[in-house]
Protein backbone atom coordinates (compact mmCIF):
# COMPACT_ATOMS: atom_id res chain seq x y z
CA UNK A 1 0.00 0.00 0.00
CA UNK A 2 1.37 3.74 -1.16
CA UNK A 3 2.84 5.23 2.08
CA UNK A 4 2.08 8.84 2.37
CA UNK A 5 4.92 11.00 3.87
CA UNK A 6 3.93 13.69 6.39
CA UNK A 7 4.57 16.48 4.26
CA UNK A 8 1.92 14.84 2.18
CA UNK A 9 -0.42 14.25 4.51
CA UNK A 10 -0.15 17.97 5.54
CA UNK A 11 -0.51 18.71 1.58
CA UNK A 12 -3.62 16.22 1.38
CA UNK A 13 -5.31 17.68 4.53
CA UNK A 14 -5.16 21.26 2.73
CA UNK A 15 -6.24 19.96 -0.19
CA UNK A 16 -9.63 18.70 1.85
CA UNK A 17 -9.92 21.88 4.06
CA UNK A 18 -9.45 24.34 0.45
CA UNK A 19 -12.31 22.37 -1.42
CA UNK A 20 -14.52 22.35 1.87
CA UNK A 21 -14.33 26.04 1.93
CA UNK A 22 -14.02 26.10 -2.13
CA UNK A 23 -17.92 28.22 -1.70
CA UNK A 24 -16.98 31.67 -0.65
CA UNK A 25 -14.01 31.05 1.19
CA UNK A 26 -11.25 34.26 1.19
CA UNK A 27 -8.28 35.46 2.64
CA UNK A 28 -10.85 37.40 5.24
CA UNK A 29 -12.74 34.14 5.96
CA UNK A 30 -10.23 32.18 7.03
CA UNK A 31 -9.13 34.40 10.14
CA UNK A 32 -11.20 34.27 13.27
CA UNK A 33 -12.16 37.56 13.46
CA UNK A 34 -11.16 38.07 17.32
CA UNK A 35 -7.73 38.08 16.12
CA UNK A 36 -7.72 41.13 14.09
CA UNK A 37 -8.96 42.95 17.39
CA UNK A 38 -5.79 41.99 18.88
CA UNK A 39 -3.91 42.70 15.19
CA UNK A 40 -0.84 45.09 15.70
CA UNK A 41 -0.31 47.73 13.96
CA UNK A 42 2.09 47.23 10.99
CA UNK A 43 5.81 47.05 11.23
CA UNK A 44 6.80 47.60 7.97
CA UNK A 45 7.15 51.01 6.48
CA UNK A 46 5.75 51.53 3.05
CA UNK A 47 7.05 50.55 -0.36
CA UNK A 48 5.97 51.55 -4.14
CA UNK A 49 7.17 50.07 -7.47
CA UNK A 50 5.80 51.29 -11.24
CA UNK A 51 7.06 51.65 -14.60
CA UNK A 52 8.24 55.30 -14.19
CA UNK A 53 9.59 57.11 -11.89
CA UNK A 54 7.38 60.15 -12.18
CA UNK A 55 4.90 57.41 -10.97
CA UNK A 56 7.00 56.29 -8.38
CA UNK A 57 7.46 59.99 -6.93
CA UNK A 58 3.29 60.84 -7.19
CA UNK A 59 2.72 57.46 -5.46
CA UNK A 60 5.63 58.51 -2.61
CA UNK A 61 3.77 61.76 -2.27
CA UNK A 62 0.37 60.25 -1.85
CA UNK A 63 2.02 58.06 1.07
CA UNK A 64 3.66 60.80 2.41
CA UNK A 65 0.80 63.09 2.94
CA UNK A 66 -0.56 60.62 5.04
CA UNK A 67 -2.54 58.79 1.71
CA UNK A 68 -2.82 55.03 1.09
CA UNK A 69 -2.15 52.76 -1.13
CA UNK A 70 -5.43 53.39 -3.33
CA UNK A 71 -4.06 56.89 -3.50
CA UNK A 72 -1.11 56.21 -4.41
CA UNK A 73 -1.97 53.63 -7.30
CA UNK A 74 -3.94 56.85 -8.49
CA UNK A 75 -2.09 59.59 -8.31
CA UNK A 76 0.90 57.18 -9.64
CA UNK A 77 -1.38 56.44 -12.29
CA UNK A 78 -2.61 59.28 -13.26
CA UNK A 79 0.87 60.27 -13.83
CA UNK A 80 1.76 57.01 -15.99
CA UNK A 81 -1.01 57.80 -18.04
CA UNK A 82 1.06 61.12 -18.86
CA UNK A 83 4.45 59.79 -18.85
CA UNK A 84 4.24 56.51 -20.25
CA UNK A 85 1.13 56.94 -22.64
CA UNK A 86 1.88 54.09 -24.78
CA UNK A 87 1.06 51.36 -22.48
CA UNK A 88 -2.05 53.13 -20.26
CA UNK A 89 -3.92 56.06 -19.58
CA UNK A 90 -7.71 57.26 -19.15
CA UNK A 91 -8.55 55.66 -22.40
CA UNK A 92 -7.86 52.03 -21.25
CA UNK A 93 -9.23 49.68 -18.68
CA UNK A 94 -7.08 48.37 -15.58
CA UNK A 95 -7.71 45.96 -12.78
CA UNK A 96 -7.25 46.72 -8.87
CA UNK A 97 -6.53 43.99 -6.34
CA UNK A 98 -6.86 45.23 -3.08
CA UNK A 99 -5.81 44.12 0.71
CA UNK A 100 -7.14 45.92 3.94
CA UNK A 101 -4.39 44.98 6.38
CA UNK A 102 -6.88 45.90 9.27
CA UNK A 103 -9.64 43.77 8.41
CA UNK A 104 -7.69 41.33 6.01
CA UNK A 105 -10.57 41.86 3.39
CA UNK A 106 -9.51 41.68 -0.21
CA UNK A 107 -11.38 43.48 -2.76
CA UNK A 108 -11.17 43.51 -6.85
CA UNK A 109 -12.34 46.06 -9.03
CA UNK A 110 -12.68 45.47 -12.62
CA UNK A 111 -12.18 48.90 -14.86
CA UNK A 112 -11.88 46.43 -17.48
CA UNK A 113 -13.22 48.15 -21.02
CA UNK A 114 -16.32 46.93 -22.68
CA UNK A 115 -17.48 46.32 -26.08
CA UNK A 116 -19.83 48.80 -27.47
CA UNK A 117 -23.66 48.33 -27.95
CA UNK A 118 -23.38 48.11 -30.66
CA UNK A 119 -20.42 45.80 -31.63
CA UNK A 120 -20.76 42.64 -33.37
CA UNK A 121 -18.98 38.86 -33.09
CA UNK A 122 -18.07 39.41 -37.28
CA UNK A 123 -16.93 43.51 -36.46
CA UNK A 124 -13.21 41.98 -37.15
CA UNK A 125 -14.27 40.57 -40.53
CA UNK A 126 -14.14 42.30 -43.71
CA UNK A 127 -14.64 40.48 -47.54
CA UNK A 128 -10.95 39.94 -47.29
CA UNK A 129 -11.59 37.85 -44.49
CA UNK A 130 -10.79 38.22 -40.84
CA UNK A 131 -9.19 41.79 -40.45
CA UNK A 132 -4.72 41.26 -39.56
CA UNK A 133 -2.98 42.50 -36.42
CA UNK A 134 -2.52 45.94 -37.55
CA UNK A 135 -5.51 45.89 -39.54
CA UNK A 136 -7.75 45.58 -36.50
CA UNK A 137 -5.48 47.45 -33.93
CA UNK A 138 -5.72 50.61 -36.08
CA UNK A 139 -9.29 50.37 -36.66
CA UNK A 140 -12.01 52.44 -35.13
CA UNK A 141 -13.59 48.80 -34.33
CA UNK A 142 -10.93 48.50 -31.94
CA UNK A 143 -11.84 50.98 -29.22
CA UNK A 144 -14.32 49.75 -26.05
CA UNK A 145 -15.65 52.08 -23.77
CA UNK A 146 -12.81 53.27 -21.15
CA UNK A 147 -12.87 51.68 -17.23
CA UNK A 148 -9.81 53.67 -15.79
CA UNK A 149 -11.86 56.96 -15.00
CA UNK A 150 -14.69 55.23 -13.14
CA UNK A 151 -12.10 52.62 -11.65
CA UNK A 152 -10.20 55.19 -10.01
CA UNK A 153 -13.64 57.03 -8.22
CA UNK A 154 -14.79 53.76 -7.49
CA UNK A 155 -11.56 52.27 -5.28
CA UNK A 156 -11.24 56.15 -4.23
CA UNK A 157 -14.65 56.44 -3.00
CA UNK A 158 -14.53 52.81 -1.52
CA UNK A 159 -11.17 52.76 0.27
CA UNK A 160 -9.34 55.76 -0.02
CA UNK A 161 -7.93 58.26 2.23
CA UNK A 162 -7.23 61.73 1.18
CA UNK A 163 -9.36 64.31 -0.77
CA UNK A 164 -10.39 62.81 -4.16
CA UNK A 165 -8.68 66.01 -6.25
CA UNK A 166 -5.03 65.61 -4.19
CA UNK A 167 -4.96 62.51 -6.30
CA UNK A 168 -4.59 65.21 -9.21
CA UNK A 169 -2.22 67.44 -8.52
CA UNK A 170 1.47 65.37 -9.25
CA UNK A 171 -0.16 64.46 -12.59
CA UNK A 172 -1.65 68.18 -13.31
CA UNK A 173 1.79 69.72 -12.01
CA UNK A 174 3.80 67.69 -14.59
CA UNK A 175 1.12 67.78 -17.78
CA UNK A 176 1.57 71.38 -17.38
CA UNK A 177 5.16 72.35 -16.35
CA UNK A 178 6.46 69.35 -18.44
CA UNK A 179 7.81 65.91 -18.17
CA UNK A 180 11.13 64.90 -20.28
CA UNK A 181 10.61 62.04 -22.55
CA UNK A 182 11.61 58.62 -21.56
CA UNK A 183 14.11 56.92 -23.69
CA UNK A 184 11.41 53.72 -24.26
CA UNK A 185 8.95 56.44 -25.05
CA UNK A 186 10.99 58.10 -27.65
CA UNK A 187 12.33 54.75 -28.63
CA UNK A 188 8.51 53.69 -29.90
CA UNK A 189 8.16 57.00 -32.19
CA UNK A 190 9.77 55.73 -35.66
CA UNK A 191 8.43 52.48 -35.27
CA UNK A 192 5.11 53.33 -34.83
CA UNK A 193 5.73 55.91 -37.46
CA UNK A 194 6.13 53.28 -39.63
CA UNK A 195 3.58 50.74 -38.89
CA UNK A 196 0.28 52.09 -37.32
CA UNK A 197 -1.39 55.65 -37.51
CA UNK A 198 0.42 57.55 -35.02
CA UNK A 199 2.11 59.95 -36.95
CA UNK A 200 -0.94 60.47 -39.35
CA UNK A 201 -3.93 60.47 -37.20
CA UNK A 202 -5.28 63.91 -35.86
CA UNK A 203 -4.11 64.70 -32.54
CA UNK A 204 -1.46 62.27 -31.94
CA UNK A 205 0.13 63.50 -34.88
CA UNK A 206 1.45 67.01 -33.54
CA UNK A 207 1.95 65.57 -29.73
CA UNK A 208 4.42 62.77 -30.28
CA UNK A 209 5.66 64.58 -34.05
CA UNK A 210 5.94 67.72 -33.75
CA UNK A 211 6.67 69.61 -37.01
CA UNK A 212 6.82 66.07 -38.30
CA UNK A 213 9.86 64.57 -36.48
CA UNK A 214 9.50 62.26 -33.96
CA UNK A 215 9.65 63.58 -29.91
CA UNK A 216 13.64 62.63 -28.95
CA UNK A 217 14.90 61.29 -25.40
CA UNK A 218 15.33 64.49 -23.05
CA UNK A 219 12.52 66.66 -24.52
CA UNK A 220 10.33 68.75 -22.20
CA UNK A 221 6.78 68.34 -23.03
CA UNK A 222 3.45 69.21 -22.04
CA UNK A 223 0.16 68.12 -22.20
CA UNK A 224 -2.48 70.74 -21.65
CA UNK A 225 -5.02 68.93 -22.61
CA UNK A 226 -4.39 65.99 -20.50
CA UNK A 227 -4.25 69.22 -17.41
CA UNK A 228 -7.52 70.68 -18.69
CA UNK A 229 -8.60 66.66 -18.33
CA UNK A 230 -7.64 66.10 -15.09
CA UNK A 231 -9.06 68.87 -13.65
CA UNK A 232 -12.27 68.43 -14.82
CA UNK A 233 -12.32 65.09 -13.76
CA UNK A 234 -10.90 66.47 -9.95
CA UNK A 235 -13.33 68.79 -9.41
CA UNK A 236 -16.44 67.42 -10.99
CA UNK A 237 -15.71 63.58 -10.59
CA UNK A 238 -15.98 61.26 -13.70
CA UNK A 239 -19.16 62.37 -15.05
CA UNK A 240 -17.13 65.00 -16.65
CA UNK A 241 -14.88 62.27 -18.06
CA UNK A 242 -18.35 59.88 -19.10
CA UNK A 243 -20.60 62.42 -20.49
CA UNK A 244 -19.98 65.88 -22.13
CA UNK A 245 -16.97 67.40 -24.45
CA UNK A 246 -14.71 64.98 -23.15
CA UNK A 247 -17.05 62.15 -24.12
CA UNK A 248 -17.77 63.58 -27.05
CA UNK A 249 -14.30 63.74 -28.40
CA UNK A 250 -13.91 60.29 -27.39
CA UNK A 251 -16.82 59.23 -29.61
CA UNK A 252 -15.60 61.20 -32.15
CA UNK A 253 -11.76 59.75 -32.17
CA UNK A 254 -13.49 55.91 -31.88
CA UNK A 255 -15.63 56.81 -35.20
CA UNK A 256 -12.91 57.82 -37.13
CA UNK A 257 -11.44 56.13 -40.00
CA UNK A 258 -10.16 53.59 -41.12
CA UNK A 259 -13.46 50.83 -40.40
CA UNK A 260 -15.38 53.48 -37.99
CA UNK A 261 -16.05 52.03 -34.78
CA UNK A 262 -19.40 52.08 -32.96
CA UNK A 263 -18.69 53.92 -29.70
CA UNK A 264 -21.49 56.11 -28.69
CA UNK A 265 -22.00 58.47 -25.57
CA UNK A 266 -24.92 56.04 -24.19
CA UNK A 267 -22.05 53.33 -24.05
CA UNK A 268 -19.45 55.78 -22.02
CA UNK A 269 -22.62 57.04 -19.78
CA UNK A 270 -23.78 53.61 -19.17
CA UNK A 271 -20.02 51.89 -18.34
CA UNK A 272 -19.99 50.66 -14.82
CA UNK A 273 -16.90 49.17 -12.58
CA UNK A 274 -17.58 45.54 -11.40
CA UNK A 275 -16.54 44.13 -8.05
CA UNK A 276 -15.38 41.06 -9.00
CA UNK A 277 -14.98 37.56 -6.03
CA UNK A 278 -11.13 38.00 -5.19
CA UNK A 279 -9.82 34.18 -6.39
CA UNK A 280 -7.49 32.35 -4.01
CA UNK A 281 -5.72 28.87 -4.01
CA UNK A 282 -3.40 27.00 -2.10
CA UNK A 283 0.36 26.98 -3.38
CA UNK A 284 1.85 24.34 -0.63
CA UNK A 285 0.65 26.48 2.57
CA UNK A 286 0.70 29.80 0.99
CA UNK A 287 -2.26 31.05 0.14
CA UNK A 288 -1.98 32.87 -3.64
CA UNK A 289 -5.28 35.56 -3.92
CA UNK A 290 -5.81 37.15 -7.19
CA UNK A 291 -8.68 38.50 -9.87
CA UNK A 292 -11.49 36.19 -11.51
CA UNK A 293 -12.09 36.64 -14.69
CA UNK A 294 -11.71 38.13 -16.97
CA UNK A 295 -8.92 38.40 -15.73
CA UNK A 296 -6.26 35.38 -15.55
CA UNK A 297 -5.35 35.91 -12.46
CA UNK A 298 -6.52 32.12 -11.70
CA UNK A 299 -4.12 31.29 -14.21
CA UNK A 300 -1.02 32.33 -11.40
CA UNK A 301 -3.22 29.92 -8.91
CA UNK A 302 -2.87 26.84 -12.12
CA UNK A 303 0.34 27.43 -12.70
CA UNK A 304 1.99 27.22 -9.12
CA UNK A 305 -0.24 24.44 -8.18
CA UNK A 306 0.58 22.48 -11.05
CA UNK A 307 4.43 22.96 -10.94
CA UNK A 308 4.20 21.67 -7.17
CA UNK A 309 2.50 18.32 -8.66
CA UNK A 310 4.99 18.23 -11.50
CA UNK A 311 8.15 19.02 -10.36
CA UNK A 312 9.89 15.82 -9.00
CA UNK A 313 11.78 15.19 -5.20
CA UNK A 314 15.34 16.18 -5.17
CA UNK A 315 14.58 18.55 -8.21
CA UNK A 316 17.85 19.50 -9.81
CA UNK A 317 17.52 23.38 -11.31
CA UNK A 318 17.36 22.33 -14.48
CA UNK A 319 14.39 19.80 -13.18
CA UNK A 320 12.64 22.87 -11.62
CA UNK A 321 12.18 24.68 -14.91
CA UNK A 322 11.09 21.85 -16.91
CA UNK A 323 8.16 21.47 -14.77
CA UNK A 324 7.42 25.14 -14.33
CA UNK A 325 6.94 24.73 -18.87
CA UNK A 326 5.28 22.01 -18.36
CA UNK A 327 2.76 23.36 -15.90
CA UNK A 328 2.45 26.43 -17.97
CA UNK A 329 1.59 24.13 -21.31
CA UNK A 330 -1.15 22.84 -19.54
CA UNK A 331 -2.42 26.45 -17.58
CA UNK A 332 -2.38 27.65 -21.02
CA UNK A 333 -4.12 25.53 -22.78
CA UNK A 334 -7.02 25.64 -20.54
CA UNK A 335 -7.01 29.21 -19.98
CA UNK A 336 -7.13 30.09 -23.22
CA UNK A 337 -10.18 27.74 -23.77
CA UNK A 338 -12.52 28.81 -21.32
CA UNK A 339 -11.65 32.10 -20.08
CA UNK A 340 -13.87 34.94 -20.88
CA UNK A 341 -16.65 37.58 -19.65
CA UNK A 342 -18.28 35.73 -16.84
CA UNK A 343 -21.16 38.06 -16.84
CA UNK A 344 -21.71 36.70 -20.07
CA UNK A 345 -20.41 32.95 -20.19
CA UNK A 346 -19.74 30.23 -17.62
CA UNK A 347 -16.26 30.00 -17.26
CA UNK A 348 -15.90 26.77 -15.08
CA UNK A 349 -13.05 28.81 -12.79
CA UNK A 350 -13.78 27.20 -9.87
CA UNK A 351 -12.79 23.79 -11.34
CA UNK A 352 -10.17 25.06 -13.03
CA UNK A 353 -8.55 25.84 -10.07
CA UNK A 354 -10.00 22.98 -7.54
CA UNK A 355 -6.63 21.39 -6.17
CA UNK A 356 -8.35 17.91 -7.24
CA UNK A 357 -8.91 19.09 -11.09
CA UNK A 358 -5.30 20.19 -11.05
CA UNK A 359 -4.42 16.78 -9.60
CA UNK A 360 -5.82 15.12 -12.47
CA UNK A 361 -4.35 17.46 -15.00
CA UNK A 362 -1.11 17.22 -14.20
CA UNK A 363 -1.11 13.65 -15.36
CA UNK A 364 -2.18 14.80 -18.69
CA UNK A 365 0.82 13.95 -20.83
CA UNK A 366 1.74 15.66 -23.98
CA UNK A 367 5.17 15.27 -25.96
CA UNK A 368 7.07 18.73 -25.88
CA UNK A 369 6.21 18.75 -29.50
CA UNK A 370 2.15 18.30 -28.83
CA UNK A 371 0.19 21.59 -28.30
CA UNK A 372 -1.94 20.43 -24.95
CA UNK A 373 -5.45 20.70 -25.31
CA UNK A 374 -7.74 21.71 -23.02
CA UNK A 375 -8.35 19.93 -19.74
CA UNK A 376 -11.74 17.68 -19.04
CA UNK A 377 -12.99 20.33 -16.46
CA UNK A 378 -17.03 18.60 -17.30
CA UNK A 379 -15.72 15.10 -15.08
CA UNK A 380 -15.41 17.33 -12.19
CA UNK A 381 -17.98 19.65 -12.49
CA UNK A 382 -21.32 17.50 -14.97
CA UNK A 383 -21.23 21.07 -16.71
CA UNK A 384 -20.69 20.13 -20.44
CA UNK A 385 -21.78 22.82 -22.24
CA UNK A 386 -18.38 24.23 -20.86
CA UNK A 387 -16.16 21.79 -22.66
CA UNK A 388 -18.06 22.66 -26.10
CA UNK A 389 -16.02 25.91 -26.81
CA UNK A 390 -14.21 26.14 -30.14
CA UNK A 391 -10.41 26.74 -30.13
CA UNK A 392 -9.29 30.46 -29.36
CA UNK A 393 -5.98 31.78 -30.90
CA UNK A 394 -6.37 35.39 -29.60
CA UNK A 395 -3.07 37.48 -30.12
CA UNK A 396 -2.65 40.49 -27.24
CA UNK A 397 0.11 43.23 -27.77
CA UNK A 398 2.19 44.61 -25.47
CA UNK A 399 1.20 48.35 -24.42
CA UNK A 400 0.22 47.85 -20.43
CA UNK A 401 1.57 48.66 -17.10
CA UNK A 402 1.40 47.28 -12.94
CA UNK A 403 2.28 49.26 -10.11
CA UNK A 404 2.47 47.70 -6.74
CA UNK A 405 1.95 49.22 -3.47
CA UNK A 406 2.45 48.78 -0.02
CA UNK A 407 0.86 51.83 2.51
CA UNK A 408 2.23 52.58 6.04
CA UNK A 409 -1.25 50.64 7.24
CA UNK A 410 -0.41 47.74 5.69
CA UNK A 411 -2.51 47.91 3.11
CA UNK A 412 -1.65 46.82 -0.60
CA UNK A 413 -2.74 47.24 -3.94
CA UNK A 414 -1.96 45.32 -7.40
CA UNK A 415 -2.87 47.47 -10.43
CA UNK A 416 -2.24 46.22 -13.65
CA UNK A 417 -3.83 48.97 -16.72
CA UNK A 418 -3.30 49.06 -19.71
CA UNK A 419 -4.75 50.54 -23.67
CA UNK A 420 -4.03 46.74 -25.11
CA UNK A 421 -1.39 47.43 -27.82
CA UNK A 422 1.36 50.50 -27.55
CA UNK A 423 -0.69 53.52 -27.81
CA UNK A 424 -3.81 51.80 -28.25
CA UNK A 425 -5.79 52.53 -31.26
CA UNK A 426 -3.83 55.54 -31.99
CA UNK A 427 -6.98 57.93 -31.81
CA UNK A 428 -6.42 61.24 -29.42
CA UNK A 429 -9.16 61.79 -26.95
CA UNK A 430 -9.11 65.03 -24.80
CA UNK A 431 -4.68 64.69 -23.98
CA UNK A 432 -4.91 61.14 -24.07
CA UNK A 433 -5.16 58.35 -27.00
CA UNK A 434 -8.11 55.62 -27.00
CA UNK A 435 -7.52 51.98 -26.27
CA UNK A 436 -7.71 49.47 -28.83
CA UNK A 437 -8.96 46.72 -26.62
CA UNK A 438 -11.63 45.12 -28.03
CA UNK A 439 -8.57 43.06 -30.47
CA UNK A 440 -8.56 41.12 -27.00
CA UNK A 441 -11.52 39.34 -28.32
CA UNK A 442 -11.84 36.42 -30.67
CA UNK A 443 -11.77 38.36 -33.98
CA UNK A 444 -12.29 35.51 -35.97
CA UNK A 445 -15.68 33.59 -35.59
CA UNK A 446 -15.71 29.48 -35.43
CA UNK A 447 -15.70 27.25 -38.64
CA UNK A 448 -18.03 24.76 -36.65
CA UNK A 449 -20.87 26.80 -35.37
CA UNK A 450 -19.94 26.20 -31.80
CA UNK A 451 -18.98 29.31 -29.65
CA UNK A 452 -16.02 30.87 -28.63
CA UNK A 453 -15.82 31.61 -25.27
CA UNK A 454 -14.30 35.23 -26.01
CA UNK A 455 -16.38 36.20 -29.00
CA UNK A 456 -17.28 39.74 -29.19
CA UNK A 457 -20.58 40.64 -28.07
CA UNK A 458 -22.19 43.69 -27.02
CA UNK A 459 -21.34 45.25 -23.92
CA UNK A 460 -19.28 41.97 -23.63
CA UNK A 461 -15.98 42.71 -21.75
CA UNK A 462 -13.01 41.01 -23.53
CA UNK A 463 -10.55 38.09 -21.45
CA UNK A 464 -7.78 39.40 -20.22
CA UNK A 465 -3.95 38.17 -20.04
CA UNK A 466 -3.66 40.96 -16.67
CA UNK A 467 -3.25 39.20 -13.33
CA UNK A 468 -2.48 41.25 -10.21
CA UNK A 469 -1.39 38.62 -7.88
CA UNK A 470 -1.16 38.84 -3.80
CA UNK A 471 0.21 35.78 -1.90
CA UNK A 472 -0.45 34.88 2.07
CA UNK A 473 1.31 32.94 4.22
CA UNK A 474 -0.06 30.13 6.11
CA UNK A 475 -1.02 32.56 8.92
CA UNK A 476 -2.62 34.59 6.35
CA UNK A 477 -0.79 37.39 6.23
CA UNK A 478 0.88 39.19 3.26
CA UNK A 479 3.95 38.57 1.73
CA UNK A 480 3.86 39.28 -1.97
CA UNK A 481 2.25 41.72 -4.39
CA UNK A 482 2.97 40.95 -7.69
CA UNK A 483 2.16 41.51 -11.39
CA UNK A 484 3.10 42.96 -14.77
CA UNK A 485 2.22 43.90 -18.55
CA UNK A 486 3.26 41.50 -21.69
CA UNK A 487 0.06 40.37 -23.01
CA UNK A 488 -0.47 36.77 -23.74
CA UNK A 489 2.90 36.42 -21.78
CA UNK A 490 1.76 38.27 -18.71
CA UNK A 491 0.69 34.28 -16.94
CA UNK A 492 4.00 33.10 -17.72
CA UNK A 493 5.93 36.49 -16.41
CA UNK A 494 3.92 36.90 -13.01
CA UNK A 495 4.11 33.19 -12.41
CA UNK A 496 8.27 33.32 -12.82
CA UNK A 497 8.06 36.00 -10.18
CA UNK A 498 6.10 34.16 -7.29
CA UNK A 499 7.68 30.58 -8.24
CA UNK A 500 11.37 32.35 -8.47
CA UNK A 501 10.98 34.06 -4.67
CA UNK A 502 8.98 31.60 -3.05
CA UNK A 503 10.23 28.26 -4.70
CA UNK A 504 13.68 28.72 -6.29
CA UNK A 505 14.65 31.17 -2.91
CA UNK A 506 15.20 34.24 -5.47
CA UNK A 507 14.83 37.46 -3.99
CA UNK A 508 12.44 40.06 -5.81
CA UNK A 509 15.21 41.63 -8.11
CA UNK A 510 17.17 38.01 -9.05
CA UNK A 511 13.11 36.69 -9.57
CA UNK A 512 12.58 40.16 -11.59
CA UNK A 513 16.16 39.93 -13.67
CA UNK A 514 15.58 36.15 -14.11
CA UNK A 515 15.08 34.90 -17.84
CA UNK A 516 11.42 35.19 -18.88
CA UNK A 517 10.32 31.65 -20.18
CA UNK A 518 6.80 31.59 -22.08
CA UNK A 519 5.15 27.79 -22.62
CA UNK A 520 2.31 28.09 -24.39
CA UNK A 521 1.31 25.84 -27.32
CA UNK A 522 3.66 23.96 -29.00
CA UNK A 523 6.60 26.41 -28.56
CA UNK A 524 8.91 27.22 -25.40
CA UNK A 525 10.06 30.85 -25.56
CA UNK A 526 13.03 31.58 -23.92
CA UNK A 527 15.33 34.67 -23.18
CA UNK A 528 18.41 34.06 -24.15
CA UNK A 529 20.24 37.89 -23.30
CA UNK A 530 22.26 36.12 -20.74
CA UNK A 531 24.54 33.34 -20.17
CA UNK A 532 21.46 31.96 -18.17
CA UNK A 533 18.83 31.71 -20.64
CA UNK A 534 20.95 30.40 -23.29
CA UNK A 535 21.81 27.47 -20.68
CA UNK A 536 18.32 27.01 -20.02
CA UNK A 537 17.59 27.27 -23.82
CA UNK A 538 19.77 23.99 -24.13
CA UNK A 539 17.86 22.64 -21.42
CA UNK A 540 15.21 22.56 -22.82
CA UNK A 541 15.66 21.59 -26.13
CA UNK A 542 17.94 19.00 -24.93
CA UNK A 543 14.46 17.40 -23.49
CA UNK A 544 12.96 17.98 -27.13
CA UNK A 545 11.04 20.77 -26.56
CA UNK A 546 10.79 23.51 -29.82
CA UNK A 547 12.96 26.48 -28.21
CA UNK A 548 12.08 29.91 -29.78
CA UNK A 549 15.83 31.96 -28.32
CA UNK A 550 14.28 35.63 -28.06
CA UNK A 551 17.39 38.43 -26.99
CA UNK A 552 14.42 40.27 -25.13
CA UNK A 553 11.30 40.34 -23.37
CA UNK A 554 8.50 42.70 -22.32
CA UNK A 555 7.83 42.03 -19.42
CA UNK A 556 7.19 44.94 -16.63
CA UNK A 557 6.96 43.10 -13.60
CA UNK A 558 6.69 45.12 -10.42
CA UNK A 559 7.01 43.27 -6.95
CA UNK A 560 7.16 43.60 -3.17
CA UNK A 561 7.69 40.87 -0.82
CA UNK A 562 7.09 41.26 2.46
CA UNK A 563 10.48 39.63 4.77
CA UNK A 564 10.85 39.37 8.49
CA UNK A 565 13.73 42.09 7.64
CA UNK A 566 11.09 44.31 6.22
CA UNK A 567 9.94 45.02 2.51
CA UNK A 568 11.94 44.49 -0.81
CA UNK A 569 11.00 45.76 -4.14
CA UNK A 570 11.78 44.92 -6.98
CA UNK A 571 11.28 46.78 -10.72
CA UNK A 572 11.77 45.36 -14.28
CA UNK A 573 14.92 46.28 -15.87
CA UNK A 574 13.25 45.52 -18.75
CA UNK A 575 11.25 48.83 -18.98
CA UNK A 576 11.88 51.73 -16.93
CA UNK A 577 10.41 51.83 -13.31
CA UNK A 578 11.80 52.34 -9.71
CA UNK A 579 11.14 51.49 -6.26
CA UNK A 580 10.95 53.91 -3.39
CA UNK A 581 10.81 52.89 0.25
CA UNK A 582 9.20 54.85 3.20
CA UNK A 583 9.96 53.99 6.62
N1 LIG B 1 -4.55 43.96 -23.32
C1 LIG B 1 -3.88 42.88 -22.72
C2 LIG B 1 -4.74 42.28 -21.61
O1 LIG B 1 -5.59 42.93 -21.08
C3 LIG B 1 -2.59 43.26 -22.12
C4 LIG B 1 -1.63 43.71 -23.15
C5 LIG B 1 -0.25 43.93 -22.57
O2 LIG B 1 0.05 43.48 -21.51
O3 LIG B 1 0.54 44.58 -23.22
O4 LIG B 1 -4.54 41.18 -21.26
Amino acid sequence: MHQYSALQWISRCCVILWVLCLQGCDQSATIKADEDAKRAPWPHGAMITAANPLAVDAGKRMLVEGGNAVDAAIAAHLVLGLVEPQSSGLGGGAFLLHYDYASRATTFLDGRETAPAAATPDMFITEQGVMGYIEAWTSGKSVGTPGTVALYFEAHQRLGKLPWTTLFEPAIELAEGGFIVSPRLAGYLPMMAKRSLLAKNPGVRDYFYPEGIPLSEGTRLKNPAYAATLKRIALEGPKAFYTGEIAASMVEAARQLPHSGSLSLDDLANYSVKVRPVICGPFRDLNLCTTAPPSSGAAQIMVTSLYGHLKPQDASSDDRIAAFVDAQRLAYADRDHYFGDPDEIDVPVDTLINPLYLEARAKDRFAPSEDPTPGNVSAFNQRSDTAAFAPDTTEEMAGTTHLSIIDSFGNAVAMTATVEGPFGSQRWASGFVMNNEMTDFAKAVSDDGRPLANAVAPNRRPRSSMSPTMVFDALGELILVTGSPGGNSIPAYVAKSIIGILDWGLTPQAAVNHPNIIARGETVRVEVSSEAGKSIARNLESRGYDVKRREGENSGLHVIQVTPDGLEGAADPRREGTVAALP
